[in-house]
């Protein structure tokens, strides 16, 4: 049976077609500039990537190329094959502790969480919406990146701020990456061959975030009501002291939309840096001796291991670190530069292992806890959750 993952931006949409249950990828793609004259939709046939520059007016059309594309390269016969469609969501709210069969309601239960995540969901929206027109018969799951994290317990996901944002506007911590905390700490638990285990997943990836799983569960993530919570990344700030707004607003005459804009894309490696978001040219150039760059991964590295030595506190113990994401599964330096930091804690990386390419299991064997790089795969963990929803 053939099932679509989808993963719908404001201009963009990333899609991978399985076979299922078998996981095999039959093709991959994305659609991206969607809305102006100079789209480009890519897709994957026979491992070789087919580039097309065109136009492209809305998501809607964006769809039709695509299930053109299928038929015309003969991955498809027929649009029938295709069972099923997985929708990544962002923002579930509380509303939605499971993946969702899609129908008008919850598409409507999903538009109320908009204020929410107004970056995000109306673009997951209008994706749902255009594959429910194009394929109106077949099977629609809406699968959440807040969904795994509904297990924090409220001390863990509320602020302390007046009790009333909560009730009223819902402010509150939802974290997010959940599918790939998920995936990554479910694949940890098949490893350590146990479910009753205590894991940090560290999700380094251009967003980066951390998450507390106990015994299969989420009790604590770093990121809050949006993803600027949480550790440094590529262009966010992470954690900072709100009062920090106030001064800048005044010396700067900045509006609060434009210093948020700040804080999500010019702070983090690029803001302290004052050049780049990759971590590879991070690492590149501190090595070239750019302070700035080394003062930019110093600061992230100082806050990932802040939150790891509260999860150790928070979980009683640990069993495994598990790395994920662009950084987490590419970068031994960054593996390397946080593991040195936690011998305290019983973690000892091997240093060869941590330098062989696609190695799991990385850690010195005296190492009291594991140390795992686990490949993460949000999409195939769409599909599993569409094939699974009833
Ligand atoms: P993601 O958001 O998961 O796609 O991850 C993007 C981040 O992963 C960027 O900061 C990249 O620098 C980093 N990354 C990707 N590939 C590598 C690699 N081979 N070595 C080091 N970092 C990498």
């Amino acid at each position: 049976m053939k099932i679509i993952a989808v993963n719908a931006g404001s201009s963009s949409l990333k899609f991978q077609l399985f076979e299922m249950p078998s996981e095999e990828v039959i093709t991959k793609g994305l659609v991206e500039r969607i809305g102006s004259n100079k789209a480009v939709f890519t897709i994957e046939v026979d491992g070789e990537k087919v580039v097309t520059k065109t136009p492209i007016k809305d998501h809607k059309v964006a769809v039709s190329m695509l299930f053109e594309a299928l038929s015309k390269h003969k991955i498809i016969k027929d649009l029938e094959e295709i069972k099923g469609v997985g929708h990544r969501v962002v923002q579930g709210g509380e509303k939605f502790l499971e993946s969702t069969l899609i129908t008008d309601e919850v598409v409507e239960e999903v538009r109320k969480l908009n204020p929410l995540a107004p970056l995000h969901n109306p673009a997951n929206i209008i994706g749902i919406e255009s594959f429910r027109k194009a394929l109106p018969n077949v099977k629609q799951v809406a699968v959440f990146d807040t969904t795994f994290h509904t297990t924090m317990p409220r001390e863990n996901f509320m602020y302390a701020t007046p009790y009333e944002w909560y009730e009223k506007y819902g402010v509150r911590k939802y974290g997010f990456h959940g599918t790939s905390h998920q995936y990554v700490s479910e694949r940890a638990i098949e490893l350590l061959g146990r479910e009753e285990s205590k894991i940090i997943v560290l999700h380094l990836g251009n967003g980066a975030s951390l998450s507390a799983v106990l015994n299969g569960k989420s009790i604590d993530t770093t990121m809050g009501l949006t993803p600027l919570e949480g550790i440094p990344m590529g262009t966010r700030s992470g954690n900072i002291d709100p009062a920090i707004l106030g001064l800048v607003q005044q010396e700067e005459n900045l509006s609060l939309t434009e210093l948020l804009e700040v804080l999500n894309k010019k702070s983090g490696y690029l803001g302290v840096s004052g050049k780049y978001t990759d971590n590879r040219d991070i690492v590149a150039e501190m090595n070239n001796g750019c302070d700035r760059c080394k003062l930019a991964l110093d600061i992230q590295i100082k806050r990932i291991v802040d939150y790891i030595g509260s999860y150790y506190v928070l979980m009683g113990g640990l069993d495994a670190l598990v790395f994920t994401a662009g950084i987490g599964e590419n970068s031994w330096e960054v593996r390397e530069l946080i593991c040195n930091k936690l011998e305290v804690l019983g973690v000892k990386l091997s240093e060869k292992k941590n330098k062989t390419r696609g190695l799991e299991e990385i850690n010195c064997c005296e190492s009291k806890v594991k140390v795992y790089a686990i490949k993460t795969d949000e999409e195939v963990m769409i599909a599993r959750e569409v094939l699974r929803v009833k």
